[in-house]
């Protein structure tokens, strides 16, 4: 029997050499660092702050997993604006 797949493409639509645009910080890094719940380098590990997610979380926060879903988003008020840039690591 003849296999109908016989050639793998790996990335069809992608022209080889170029990357699918990724950015240089997810959104979840995003919504972590304006929320005003997170909790500033300044005072130990950076984490969550939030009451109900503190306990839960801990100190070895993973943005990627908490922010993205979370309800305790509060934007922090930011005395100057921010852009993306200042979020590269
Ligand atoms: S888990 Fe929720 S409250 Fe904590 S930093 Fe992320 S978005 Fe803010």
């Amino acid at each position: 029997m003849k296999s109908m797949s016989d050639s793998f493409s790996p990335a069809p639509g992608v022209p080889p050499g170029q990357a699918l645009e990724t950015p240089a910080v997810s959104e979840a890094v995003v919504k972590f660092k304006s929320c005003r719940w997170r909790r500033p380098p300044e005072d130990g590990p950076e984490c969550c702050g939030h009451r109900d997610v503190l306990p839960i979380a801990g100190t070895s926060f993973n943005p990627e997993a908490w922010c993205p879903d979370c309800a305790f988003f509060k934007l922090r008020r930011t005395p100057k604006k921010r852009s993306a840039e200042d979020y590269r690591y």
